[in-house]
């Protein structure tokens, strides 16, 4: 500082100098710092015109107390720093712009109030130089500090940093660093009291401390009001355009009037007491909800649904039985025995005043008209009628519904069909309740007990609904294809109806009768269109269908109609009649071929019959013989009883061995496979053991099997010929094929009462308690010792009776 202690103003005793006085208020102005002060005060712009005669040297000082305007000694700070003046700007009001720089501290010892300024006998205070390690420890981590809060405030210029890192000078350091802290006047007061550079590097490493956590500080803060800010922001958002939008659509209005609605329709629906609490419950709850809220949704959608529910709604039953008998017969040819017991359950119901008593099941193979006497049902007694299926329902849910609170709950599938039934009281078809399925879901079959106990469905509950349902005057039909699939404890309360399956005459005249008639209407033909014969209709029925009932019949003649309806549409006026020769034009290559299976007498094969949930079907048993070692083998996925079978039969062969002309051990050096084509699709039961020991005989023995002839029966060790199921189906299926005898179990001679007398002329059926007995009938030129075959050698080519029937037409 020896350019101060030049200063040729007089210097004091003890090394003092004297130099004019700069009061401020504000600020306190460190060593190294350069910057610009406006000074008003006379007294200051007099110090500082002294001060640039000589040598540009001035003390400046901070005032204790800003608001004092003629400060004396004990209102400044003993410690002030020598400044000089670098640059002097006059402005406009009076006032003064200096560019000062900081140059070192001092203690003020002395003021002389001279008129017009203040003068100050200040002493320079040194710094100590001290570059030991601690010094530079303490340098490195402030010019960390420094660096880390350059990074992070935006406020302080990257070159500031640069500047910083080329000073040597501890003391130095410390003061420029200060000068770029956003520090109070009172603490820059303190650093510039603080002389040793050590201690004020720990100062102002302090400082830096509580600024970087300010910092940190003033960011979260900052993170959190921004968050805060876009999240109300959004809110604020949204709602303003859920506002909007509401408005635009007019729904506060709207939701008014709905709930009006709501509320008049509950009062008019003719609710039990405790439903229609509920449902006022509801739209209190509806009202009070944002009109776009999510649950609205859930409310209206339960709303609906109970209120579109037949609660109070009856028709009235039809009493005439006369009257029902008459619309059964209008709606279905044939079937008597299953509409007189239709009749005489409905006499019953009637008489007994009750709903309660066995639900009707009608059993039979699909197209046999399980559903539209269900409907014919409804018609008869005037009821609405309603169908649900069961098939794959596994789920008990399905049947109860799910809870509310799930998304996109329904009603189970009981109240949804109330809900298309439109009344209390309609006829209700379960369709397929044999295949119902159970899992972990639970049981649905319980949950259909429930449906149909009488004891139990006034109060049916479902999930949805969360109100019980009366369906007490609903009437229950259930159909199914066969009955040992019903669970058991529903199968007890039903009383089963069998419909078997139609002759190809009672086809024809279904078909004639119903079936056309519908096709043309439904296709907007009339007969002047379509004229069908008998021969193609026949020739339909044998060559493209094989089944049971009438479904693919239905859908063949659907065919014709649509490609008929086709060509009137772009010819109107044509006209065609459906012959033999022109069927295939219409139904492609015909699919199944009419006659026996085998159209000639073979060694080994034999025709079995089977009966499936589809109706009977004739099942062709082949056997071949290897040479080997006494095995049995069986393929074409043979159920156990199957097997069982097979062997029983082989086991009874072998103990007649000598009678059948056989060595006694024939099956040593043989292998037997007897093979049940098609083998993909699984076959069991007993009934087929005959068939398949008049497979292996022939195949043993050489003599052939009349392809004639088919056959079914259990057979026991002995050779005695047991009862068997569906012997209708089987003959019907037998007479379907062309086949001209069939062997039954004579236990089964009732069931012969059941086939239609006009299939019996077509065909012999033969009863038999013996395999001796199957044998004689079924080989041919087989004789066992002491009896004789009446099955000559027939002609082998067996054709079917398909004689021209063209010139009657059918619907005519
Ligand atoms: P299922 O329910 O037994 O499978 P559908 O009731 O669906 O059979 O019957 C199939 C079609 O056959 C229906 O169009 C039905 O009207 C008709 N049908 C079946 N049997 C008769 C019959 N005896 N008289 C008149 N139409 C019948």
């Amino acid at each position: 500082m020896s350019s101060t202690s030049n200063n040729n103003k007089e210097n004091g005793a003890n090394g003092t100098i004297r130099l004019p006085l700069l009061a401020l208020r504000g600020v306190v102005v460190l060593p190294h710092m350069v910057m610009h002060l406006d000074v008003g005060r006379e007294r200051s712009k007099n110090a500082l015109e002294s001060a640039i005669e000589g040598e540009s040297m001035v003390v400046l000082t901070a005032q204790k107390e800003s608001g004092v305007d003629e400060p004396g000694e004990e209102d400044l700070h003993e410690k002030g720093t020598v400044a000089r003046v670098k640059q002097v700007v006059k402005l406009s009001e009076g006032n003064l712009r200096v560019l000062i720089e900081g140059l070192q501290r001092c203690e003020i010892n002395r003021i002389n109030y001279f008129d017009p300024y203040l003068e100050s006998e200040v002493a320079i205070l040194e710094e100590h130089k001290n570059g030991d390690r601690h010094t530079e420890a303490l340098m490195r981590s402030l010019l960390d500090l420094f660096e880390q809060l350059v990074k992070n405030n935006k406020n302080i210029s990257p070159d500031a940093l640069q500047t910083v890192k080329e000073i040597e000078d501890p003391g130095k350091l410390t003061d420029v660093i200060a000068s770029h802290l956003n520090l109070k006047k009172e603490d820059r007061q303190q650093l510039l009291e603080v002389v040793d550079p050590r201690q004020r590097m720990e100062k102002v490493s302090e400082m830096l401390h509580y600024e970087m956590e300010i910092m940190e500080l003033e960011r979260t803060i900052q993170n959190r009001v921004r968050k805060q800010m876009e999240q109300n922001q959004k809110e604020y958002y949204l709602r303003e355009q859920m506002k909007a939008i509401q408005e635009e659509l007019g729904e506060k209005e709207d939701k008014k009037e709905e709930v009006e609605e709501y509320r008049e329709k509950i009062n008019k629906a003719g609710l039990p007491e405790e439903v229609q609490e509920k449902l006022f419950k509801e739209v209190r709850r509806l009202e009070k909800m944002p009109a776009a809220a999510a649950e609205t949704v859930v409310i209206r959608n339960y709303l609906d649904w109970v209120l579109d529910l037949p609660w109070s709604t009856f028709t009235e039953d039809r009493l005439d039985l006369g009257e029902v008998q008459r619309i059964l017969d209008e709606d279905h040819y044939g079937l008597e025995k299953v509409k007189t017991r239709i009749v005489e359950h409905l006499a019953v119901r009637r008489l007994t005043r009750k709903i309660k008593g066995p639900i009707l099941c009608l059993v039979g193979p699909p197209g046999v008209g399980k559903t539209s006497l269900g409907r014919s049902i409804a018609r008869a007694t005037g009821r609405n009628f309603t169908r649900i299926t069961l098939g794959g329902v596994r789920d008990e849910a399905e049947i109860r519904g799910h809870r509310r609170t799930y998304v996109g709950a329904l009603p189970g599938r009981i109240v949804q069909g109330m809900h298309q039934a439109g009344s209390k009281n309609p006829v209700f078809l379960l369709d397929e309740v044999d295949k119902l399925a159970s899992d972990f879901r639970g049981d649905p079959a319980a949950a259909l007990l429930e449906v149909l106990d009488p004891e139990q469905n006034y109060s049916f509950s479902d999930h949805f609904i969360e109100s019980s349902f009366d369906l007490s005057r609903v009437m229950f039909i259930t159909t199914a294809n066969t009955t040992h699939n019903i669970p058991r404890t529903l199968l007890d309360r039903m009383e089963t109806i069998h419909i078997s399956g139609y002759t190809e005459e009672e086809k024809l005249e279904i078909a004639r009768r119903h079936l056309i008639p519908k096709q043309l209407e439904e296709n907007g033909l009339t007969g002047e269109n379509l004229q069908i014969s008998e021969g193609s209709l026949r020739e339909t029925i044998r060559q493209y269908t094989r089944e049971a009932g009438v479904r693919n019949l239905e859908r063949n003649l659907s065919t014709v109609c649509r490609k008929q309806a086709r060509r009137v549409n772009d010819e109107p006026g044509y006209s065609l009649k459906l012959t033999q020769k022109n069927l295939k034009k219409y139904l492609g290559v015909p699919r199944y071929r009419y006659g026996t299976v085998e159209s000639q007498d073979r060694v080994g094969v034999a025709s079995g019959l089977g009966w499936m949930e589809t109706g009977g079907e004739l099942i062709p048993v082949e056997v071949s013989l290897m040479k080997g070692s006494g095995k049995l083998t069986l393929t074409g996925k043979m159920g156990n009883v199957m097997q069982e079978s097979a062997q029983a039969a082989l086991s009874y062969i072998r103990s007649r061995c000598e009678e059948l002309g056989l060595e006694p051990d024939f099956f040593q050096n043989l292998d037997i496979h007897v093979h049940v084509p098609e083998g993909s699709i699984p076959k069991d039961g007993p009934s087929a053991g005959t068939a398949m020991a008049v497979a292996m005989v022939s195949s043993l023995t050489g003599a052939p099997v009349s392809c004639r002839a088919a056959l079914t029966g259990e057979i026991t060790l002995r050779g005695r010929v047991l009862h068997v199921g569906g012997i209708k189906e089987k003959v019907l299926a037998a007479h379907r094929a062309g086949i001209k005898k069939v062997i039954i179990p004579a236990e089964n001679r009732h069931d012969k009462e059941e086939i239609p007398s006009n299939v019996l002329r077509q065909l012999e059926v033969v009863e038999v308690e013996h395999m001796d007995e199957v044998l004689r009938e079924v080989l041919v030129n087989f004789q066992l010792p002491g009896m004789e075959s009446p099955e000559k050698h027939l002609p082998t080519d067996v054709v079917a009776d398909d004689g021209d029937y063209d010139n009657a037409v059918i619907n005519h």
